[in-house]
């Protein structure tokens, strides 16, 4: 069993989910759960068998999607490269599986923060998948070349990070680009699914072969009790007003769909089902095989 990679297939995709590493996030009930009355948060915490006093961090994996669907590598995301000790494992974890930078021919980008763009550049600032172009929703993009200004963010102690990497990350892949919008088929049986909120242009995708579908939801839900809470946004969620009407859309369609989801932040390998509970959702993580890979 191979911690950092958990394989499966949707339809005759060939499917892995590689993780770059772990980062540990300070404060994940204030985080997570902003403008919630602690009571309830305590609550739900319970519920989920985590004692409130003994949350100080929560270890969030950092996983990019390797999709081969027969004739075309894709890579979802790139991880957040170097930022911390515990991270940069995403070029490694695909060499364990045999996959070299140079096969990938389409990198997705799902949206700007530094945990989903920090390995698009090697060492000496070039792409890191030489081969590939580089695919991110149009208005995304045109978000981030603006320079935003993110003060609004309640998490001042990242906001110089998202900005700097960003700086950093995304200008040098503007010659290979294509940008993407809603329903847009960026491959044959990989498609946009516009998912603002969280950042304006985020973008989810909606995998489909054979008949099977994944849901890649990305940062649509940062912790499973977003499915139970969908109008508990975090601080980190740009456009709160949106990250909610996302949810409540994304979460509703995969439940009727009995899609299989996935969400970046949740424990890794982050794959599950949205079942309906109590007139709401809930999370059911997928029962892993005990050994894969
Ligand atoms: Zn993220």
């Amino acid at each position: 069993m191979n911690a950092h990679v958990y394989r499966f297939h949707v339809g005759t995709f060939e499917c892995a989910i590689v993780n770059d590493g772990a980062f540990f996030y300070p404060h994940p009930a204030q985080v997570f759960f902003d403008d919630v009355p602690e009571e309830r948060v305590m609550q739900a915490l319970q519920e989920h068998q985590i004692d409130p006093a003994a949350w100080e961090t929560y270890p969030s994996p950092y996983p990019s999607l390797l999709v081969k669907t027969g004739d075309r590598i894709v890579l979802v995301d790139t991880g957040v490269g170097g930022l911390a000790p515990t991270t940069g494992q995403l070029l490694p974890n695909l060499r364990s599986i045999d996959v070299a930078p140079e096969e990938i021919d389409t990198v997705i980008l799902t949206h700007g923060h530094p945990d989903h763009i920090g390995g698009n550049l090697d060492s000496t600032g070039k792409p890191a998948f030489a081969n590939a172009r580089y695919v991110m929703g149009r208005e995304e993009w045109d978000f981030w070349a603006t320079d935003p200004d993110l003060a609004s963010l309640k998490i001042p102690m990242f906001i110089e990070i998202i900005r700097s990497v960003a700086r950093a990350q995304l200008p040098p892949i503007r010659d290979r680009l294509t940008l993407v919008e809603e329903g847009d088929e960026i491959i044959p049986g990989i498609a946009v699914v516009a998912a603002p909120g969280h950042t304006p242009g985020h973008i989810a995708l909606r995998i489909t072969s054979e008949g099977e579908q994944l849901l890649w939801g990305v940062d649509t839900a940062l912790h499973p009790i977003h499915v139970e809470h969908p109008d508990w946004v975090s601080k980190a969620d740009y456009l709160p007003h949106e990250t909610v009407v996302t949810r409540r859309r994304l979460l509703g369609q995969a439940a009727v769909d009995r899609a299989l989801v996935h969400m970046y932040h949740f424990p890794f390998p982050g794959l599950g089902h949205v079942v309906l509970h109590d007139g709401g959702w809930r999370w059911q993580p997928l029962v892993l095989p005990s050994a894969n890979a």
